[in-house]
């Protein structure tokens, strides 16, 4: 959990003991801006484009359009197999988790329409115990590839996760496999997979689907990476180039395919699918991509377009 204790604060400024005035400091420019205003702006700071960690609701209100979102496999209910108790049993850890969240595990999974194109959607929230991955977010996510494979639905899946969830140890890995297995036999019925990463994504669910989109796309300055920075440096030995686990840096190493602002994030989206489908043939590259995403695009999309 080392890893998150980089995790930024937003700093609350109070006017009084007991009333919020909304006056919040970016932990990014330091700049003062209103909780409203913030609010207004996708949640990216409208002094310096700080994009803040979304839950899994406002990301589906990003995405979907009004009212079009239908949850699905939430009977898939999370139990506690394995009696796990660290600081505090896992059976107490979730309950608070849900009753902090108002959710009842880290994923949402469902059907909805992105610019009024069908999909199916799967986002993690990481204020639901971290966006970790156990037994009933690898299920649901399965479930979710699977309805995607038989109804021939474009997916995206939006990670947002500290990883594995250790509480249920070796099951919890078992869902990398899982998940991976069916993205496979997404990928062999020709149906287009998305992945974006949103900060942070890492541990075992970049090790496994947030990894395998048929395009990777991320939000800029999110950590993406497996194991942080400490454990990484102590295993090779060596210091991490500065900002080695964002967005920006694994671009240019060719780990994701672009960088997209989170303004910018439904539109992108519905593209791609477009492009990916064969609906619209129209598109040039450079009006799906920056300038700097164009110069270093990898030969995965550049195959893809040109099939
Ligand atoms: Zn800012």
């Amino acid at each position: 959990m080392g890893l998150f204790s980089l995790r930024k604060k937003i700093k609350v400024q109070t006017t009084s003991k007991d009333s919020f005035s909304g006056w919040i400091k970016c932990n990014n420019c330091h700049e003062m801006i209103h909780a409203n205003e913030l609010q207004g702006n996708l949640h990216c700071c409208p002094k310096c484009e700080h994009h803040y960690r979304l839950t899994g609701l406002q990301r589906v209100e990003l995405l979907a359009d009004k009212e079009t979102f239908v949850e699905m496999f939430t009977h898939f209910k999370s139990t506690d197999p394995l009696q796990f108790v660290d600081t505090e049993p896992y059976a107490e850890r979730l309950k608070r988790a849900m009753a902090s969240t108002g959710r009842d595990e880290a994923v949402l999974v469902g059907v909805c329409q992105l610019n009024r194109i069908d999909i199916a959607l799967g986002v993690l929230d990481f204020s639901f115990m971290a966006g970790s991955m156990g037994s009933v977010v690898g299920e649901r996510i399965t479930s979710i590839i699977e309805h995607a494979a038989e109804k021939k639905l474009p997916l995206i899946l939006v990670s947002a996760s500290g990883g594995a969830r250790m509480q249920e140890s070796i099951l919890s890995l078992m869902q990398m496999a899982k998940t991976s297995a069916a993205l496979a036999k997404l990928h062999e019925k020709k149906v287009p997979y998305i992945s974006v990463l949103t900060n942070p994504t890492t541990g075992g669910v970049t090790a496994s689907f947030a990894s395998l989109g048929d395009i990777i796309v991320a939000e800029p300055d999110a950590l993406i990476g497996f194991a942080g920075p400490r454990v990484v440096e102590q295993t090779i030995g060596q210091k991490l180039p500065p900002k080695a686990q964002k967005s920006e840096f694994l671009l240019e190493k060719g780990m994701i395919d672009c960088i997209v602002d989170r303004h910018q994030l439904k539109n992108k989206l519905s593209s791609l699918l477009n492009m990916l489908s064969g609906n619209e043939r129209t598109y040039s590259l450079e009006q799906l991509l920056d300038s700097q995403t164009l110069g270093q695009l990898p030969q995965k999309l550049k195959a893809l377009v040109l099939s």
